[in-house]
């Protein structure tokens, strides 16, 4: 099998596998109990978040763990309430978990505002300052799309939203793992990251909060998380989530350089087999991920003859899957309509060898061939 989706998620690494079994078989204790049992749990868990800091050059105390990529981007979004009167910026090409977070307030009388994007995907920052207000709150644009790739252009962003007294949140889900981040940098106060984008386990990421930063706890209870988000912590899957965040973040040049070759195997074997696609995104993209609309062809149908093979990839819209619509990334971008249908999204990861790259292309061609 040639698994190719690793956007949608990836394959556990080894080492943070090993890493977390003795907290979930020996070291059980729960962190919060003051007896020495627990001490070593407390100490992996205060060693898990340095270090996860560092990677993303933080603060241990502006990590709070979270269950994953859309309960951060839920509480970045929750916290500022009440909304009435409130602004809200963000762009059209979010993940649902930020689009439907909208939604949400909005109906609670929070006025968001959605940025359109050029044709490869990027926010031009003069976009923002022309919607940008006195009652802007947070300005929220996601750090990499999941469908194309394209890598936005945040820390201009951010000092947009700074110099208008809004706070600047960031999806890096895609991103965290992949490429270098510096929230100090890059002017970031709030930045949502999910683990199984990264080689750690599902079901567990954080959100950076900015020391400093006024925002309500997501949930309620025990002390934990500095009384921000209450609930004893999954050690096991926090342990294994900085394993795989630092074992990515040292390979990170090394895996890059791979990812872009495998990126460029993969479409020259296309175009060599005769495939009519668009390559969609910008050049500064995450490496690995493709995202191609193909003419004439269905995403949908071909992501399901690849199945048959064993090739897994997405057709980069898997919200709108069953009805075979165009996602509303594709649709932002203005793909020609012979094209869009045709979309797929094709993301290789550190498991993936060049090999897998002409595998998948000759095996698209081949279906293409015998439509
Ligand atoms: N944001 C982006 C950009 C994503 O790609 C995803 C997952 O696909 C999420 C948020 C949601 O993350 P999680 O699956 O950890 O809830």
């Amino acid at each position: 099998m040639v698994y190719a989706d690793n956007a949608a998620t990836t394959k556990l690494d080894r080492n943070a596998f090993e890493a977390m079994k003795p907290y979930l078989l020996q070291e059980y204790g729960n962190p919060s109990s003051p007896y020495s049992f627990s001490r070593s749990v407390r100490k992996a868990l205060k060693d898990a978040r340095a270090r996860i800091a560092f990677c993303i050059h933080a603060l241990p105390e502006e990590i709070y763990f979270t269950s994953g990529g859309t309960e951060s981007d839920n509480w970045a979004f929750k916290g500022f309430m009440p909304y009435k009167k409130k602004n809200i910026i963000t762009s059209q090409i979010e993940h649902h978990a930020i689009l439907n977070a909208c939604a949400a307030i909005e109906r609670f009388g929070c006025s968001v505002n959605y940025l359109p994007v050029d044709k490869y995907g990027i926010i031009q920052p003069d976009v923002l300052v022309n919607v940008i207000n006195d009652r802007t709150e947070l300005v929220s644009v996601m750090l990499a799309n999941n469908e194309i790739g394209t890598i936005e252009p945040v820390t201009e962003l951010a000092g947009i939203a700074h110099e208008n007294g809004a706070l600047f949140h960031t999806d890096a889900v895609q991103a965290v793992g992949h490429i270098p981040i510096d929230v100090n940098a890059m002017g970031i106060d709030m930045l949502s990251a999910s683990g199984h984008k990264f080689n750690a386990p599902k079901g567990i990421g954080f959100l950076y909060i900015k020391k400093g930063t006024n925002i309500s706890p997501y949930a309620d209870g025990g002390a934990q998380e500095f009384g921000m988000r209450a609930g004893t912590e999954n050690v096991a899957l926090i342990v294994a989530m900085a394993h795989a965040l630092e074992a990515n973040c040292k390979n990170m040049e090394s895996a890059a350089e791979r990812l872009y070759r495998m990126e460029q195997i993969f479409l020259c074997t296309l175009t060599e087999a005769g495939v009519d696609y668009l390559r969609n995104g910008a050049d500064k993209h995450i490496p690995g991920n493709i995202s191609i609309s193909i003419k004439g062809a269905n995403g949908e149908a071909l992501l399901h003859r690849l199945d048959l093979k064993g090739i897994y990839i997405s057709t980069g819209a898997a919200c709108d899957s069953i009805n075979t619509k165009i996602s509303h990334v594709i649709k932002a971008i203005n793909v020609p309509k012979e094209y869009a249908k045709g979309t797929i999204r094709v993301s290789f990861g550190v498991y993936n060898e060049e090999y897998d790259a002409v595998v998948v292309a000759l095996a698209i061609a081949g279906i293409l061939r015998n439509k």
